[in-house]
């Protein structure tokens, strides 16, 4: 769960990187930072928060000179919150400098680094990420690209990459394919971001998604594509289509919002319910509730009003802020509410806290019926390739039946999307569904 923006030939690079970061920001509200060249001198700023708290101080980001540029939106995943985990991660080594910025999770990340440290090697943070730069050093190949093809042939997990040197920019996605990257272009400069939302907020033109295993090369020599792997099943996270991109994003040929919105249109074939209206848990439940709402004829309402200045519910890692979450971002309106049979509609359950403060919720607003529809299927494993989902035991769906859950969140009735309805939509290969079916595509390390 994480953003990752990079820039290439263009003034003041660092401006554009900060309002890719800006357009990202879901994907990570931890920390962010900036790494930038001006093809001698490496520039770095990075902080804890949000993009615009750490990057507003007088100066900040014309001190990140030059025109390359990379950033980084950081929820962490893998290592903790400490200043050193903060990306983009920046190592000098004999061909020079490199920053580098990663979106995803390394299953094999422990045993690559026990490796390294008995070979002597020194790390800086506990990021999996690191595991990279040191092997790109280690390589004994001449060019920085076979070195960094060495390094990946090594690691096996889910990495969306942007690597910058002193004179280009490459753009990695890992073999499955678990997270998006997608290159875009303005006027003569490249550009590479996990979502295209950032593309549309800077103006640039979207020009194509990186293809799984395929590694690109912006330099003055222009942009040049290679596929040094074997062809692997792709993967593509589902997740990402359910809770974690932004609506208006184009993620993997389809627009997000139309995605959740047939979501919505097929939970209400599949589980239709005699209401009043239908409302949405915003942000996240708004597609789903108006495809919910079109196709089932009830009328669409906004019976919660969220305040905007609070992140996603799920974003603050630990047990003690999230308990305020729910009520810090919502609130009922209550005229819409009173006396109605009302349908909820949410993108997910993970833990269940969300949905049993919301049916409360509703009920002491005056909601006569709370009727629970959840536009994708239970949660019923863990993630290990970069979405940031609890234990196993933490997941309600892992150990409770559907009607346990619906007792758990006081709804009286609860319905999940069927993963059969999820494939009518997305299609049924090239996705990776774990967290829903269990079935992982890839072995991970504990
Ligand atoms: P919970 O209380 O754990 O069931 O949280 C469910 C809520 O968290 C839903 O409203 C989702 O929109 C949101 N959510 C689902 N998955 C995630 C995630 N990986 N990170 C943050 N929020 C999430």
């Amino acid at each position: 769960m994480c953003g990752i923006f990079g820039i290439f030939n263009k003034n003041e690079a660092s401006n554009y990187v900060y309002l890719g970061l800006h357009a990202l920001q879901h994907r990570g509200q931890e920390a962010a930072g900036i790494i930038s060249t001006d093809g001698e001198r490496f520039y770095t700023h990075k902080g804890q928060g949000l993009v615009n708290e750490i990057f507003n101080g007088k100066g900040v980001i014309a001190s990140l000179k030059g025109k390359i540029a990379i950033g980084h939106n950081r929820y962490s995943t893998f290592g903790d919150k400490s200043e050193s985990n903060i990306q983009p991660l920046y190592a000098h080594y004999d061909l020079g400098s490199v920053a580098i910025a990663h979106n995803g999770n390394l299953v094999n990340a422990l045993s690559v680094k026990r490796r390294l440290v008995n070979q002597g090697a020194i790390f800086n943070s506990n990021s999996d990420t690191e595991v990279i730069i040191h092997l790109i050093a280690r390589s004994e190949k001449s060019t920085f690209l076979e070195r960094l093809v060495e390094a990946l042939r090594l690691i096996k997990g889910a990495y969306s990459l942007v690597i910058m040197r002193e004179n280009e920019l490459y753009a990695v996605r890992d073999p499955w394919g678990f997270r998006p990257l997608s290159m875009g272009k303005l006027d003569d400069a490249v550009v590479f971001a996990s979502e295209t939302c950032s593309f549309d907020l800077i103006g640039a033109e979207f020009i194509r998604d990186i293809d799984p295993g395929e590694v690109v090369v912006a330099n003055s020599d222009g942009v040049h594509s290679f596929k040094p792997f074997e062809k692997s099943n792709e993967h593509k996270c589902v997740f990402e289509h359910i809770y974690f991109s932004r609506p208006d994003s184009m993620l993997w040929g389809h627009h997000v919002y139309s995605v959740r919105k047939e979501m919505g249109m097929i939970l209400a074939k599949e589980s239709p319910v005699d209401a009043d209206i239908v409302i949405p848990v915003p942000d996240s439940g708004v597609p789903a509730a108006i495809g919910y709402s079109q196709e089932s004829g009830l009328q669409f309402d906004f019976g919660l009003i969220r305040n905007h200045y609070v992140g996603r519910t799920f974003i603050e890692p630990t047990q003690s802020i999230r308990n305020f979450g729910v009520r810090l971002k919502l609130n009922p309106a209550r005229d819409v509410l009173k006396g109605k049979r009302v349908v909820v509609v949410d993108d997910s359950i993970v833990r269940g806290t969300t949905s049993r403060r919301i049916v409360k919720m509703l009920r002491s607003a005056g909601a006569k019926e709370v009727h629970l529809r959840i536009a994708s299927p239970p949660v019923l494993s863990p993630c290990f390739y970069g979405i940031d989902t609890p234990t196993r035991k933490e997941l309600i769906a892992s150990s409770h039946e559907v009607e346990e859950i619906r007792k758990y969140t006081t709804a009286d009735s609860l319905a999940y999307l069927s993963l059969e309805g999820l494939k009518s939509i997305v299609g049924k290969d090239g996705w990776c569904f774990a967290c829903f079916d269990g079935d992982y595509p890839l072995e991970f390390e504990r």
